[in-house]
């Protein structure tokens, strides 16, 4: 197996501490070149003592002192700022990535990575829903290869190996599944009282407080049939969303002769960053195989939209064009991170999108600054939105 060096942008969060959880399996096969992280000095300083990557970098500047104190006695070098993110993610030395940041901000850093033309492992879901368009066409510019590491999109991708592409001749339609999220059986009038603590304990997957939260409004799946359209040439109306409880069953491809192939795996991020991390080849997750000889449960359902209306309105942006897709995004997260300080109700997420989406005037964008702007102009009417009580 080729021996790789890796980047890993948010390497403090869920999908990062995973990742060098599955790094640590295979140690021969990786070496760090640089981990990430925005503000946990004390997580970051540990990842460095144990994976000696040549560089740390915090993005927040206030805190480059704290971590310079803190691995003073090793040999990697601490940087800061947003800059210092792009450099690390474009770097020579290393050629593969993982996207791991949460939000808007890894779309920079991301993008430094797709147009030096790393193996991206793509989690940063927020980033191509952002610039779609751009990132498919500057990865085929660079030679950039995108590898998905979302579970659903991992299983897609999984699913469509060795089809030729355009995919779009052999595939009728993908099905993303949803877990349906902490509130899946819980009546629609007490959503009004969810606090973050609720909203956040997701029963299945272990994540950061924001997709969490993104999973309990179903916000995660139509981020998710975004990102699912842009890497696998589909329309809207080719990805279709249905609840599974079990979260066993991640994806399933829907051929044009009828056949449908499903990916399965149990529920633990590890399984799709180490098929990103190795793919072609495959190596031990740390996971383990699902054990059918005791049963396994998979029931599948519809979605109750008029109770999860993120998931219309991101089909909603999604139809509409990019600068609409941008607005609902930046609304959201304006929205979850007002929500997570307890400043709003989460019934209320869907209503600030809503309102921010009615706000925005539709049309494509064809540059990064482009795209920074509108997200920026997004956020400013999501804050109106929040202000005037929407
Ligand atoms: P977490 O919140 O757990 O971690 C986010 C990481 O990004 C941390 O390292 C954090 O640093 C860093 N970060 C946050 N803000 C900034 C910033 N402004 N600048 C630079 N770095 C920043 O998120 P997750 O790991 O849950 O999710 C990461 C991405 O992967 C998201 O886009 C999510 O949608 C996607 N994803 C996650 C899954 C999961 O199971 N968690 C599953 C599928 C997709 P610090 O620790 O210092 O705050």
């Amino acid at each position: 197996m080729q021996r790789r060096t890796i980047t890993i942008l948010g390497a403090t969060g869920s999908v990062g501490v995973s990742a060098l959880d599955v790094i640590a399996r295979h140690a021969d096969n990786y070496r760090v070149f640089a981990l990430t992280a925005n503000a946990s000095v004390e997580l970051l300083a540990e990842q460095c003592a144990r994976f000696e990557p040549d560089y740390a970098v915090i993005a927040d500047a206030a805190q480059l002192g704290a971590l310079k104190a803190r691995i003073a006695a090793s040999k990697t070098e601490a940087l800061a700022g947003a800059d210092a993110l792009s450099r690390v993610a474009s770097d020579r030395r290393c050629d593969t990535v993982l996207a791991g940041i949460v939000g808007a901000a890894g779309l920079t850093p991301t993008w430094s990575a797709v147009t030096a033309g790393k193996r991206v492992l793509l989690a940063n879901k927020e980033a191509l829903i952002m610039a779609g368009a751009l990132f498919m066409r500057e990865a085929e510019r660079s030679g950039a290869t995108l590898l998905p590491v979302d579970s659903e999109h991992n299983g897609v991708f999984q699913c469509l190996d060795r089809i030729e592409r355009p995919w779009s001749a052999a595939v009728e339609k993908i099905v993303l599944t949803a877990s349906g999220g902490p509130f899946l059986d819980a009546p629609p009038e007490s959503l009004a009282q969810v606090t973050p603590e609720q909203a956040v304990a997701h029963p299945n997957w272990e994540m950061g407080a924001k997709i969490s939260v993104d999973s309990a409004t179903m916000m995660n799946k139509g981020l998710e049939v975004i990102e699912a359209c842009w890497l696998f040439d589909l329309a809207p109306e080719q990805v279709e969303v249905v609840v599974h409880p079990q979260s066993v069953v991640h994806a399933m491809v829907v051929f044009r002769d009828g056949s449908v192939i499903a990916q399965m795996a149990r529920p633990d991020m590890r399984v799709p960053i180490a098929c990103a991390l190795a793919w072609p080849e495959r190596i031990d997750s740390g996971v383990g195989a699902l054990d059918f000889s005791r049963g396994v449960e998979l029931q599948l359902r519809e979605v109750d939209e008029e109770k999860f209306p993120c998931l219309p309105l991101a089909y909603r942006a999604l139809r509409a064009g990019e600068t609409a897709v941008i607005a609902l995004n930046a609304a959201n997260e304006v929205a979850v991170a007002e929500f997570l300080t307890g400043r709003l109700r989460f019934d209320r997420i869907a209503e600030v999108v809503q309102a921010t989406l009615d706000a925005v005037e539709t049309r494509p964008v064809k540059t990064l600054e482009a795209v920074i702007a509108a997200d920026t102009a997004a956020r400013q009417r999501a804050r109106e939105a929040l202000s005037a009580g929407a």
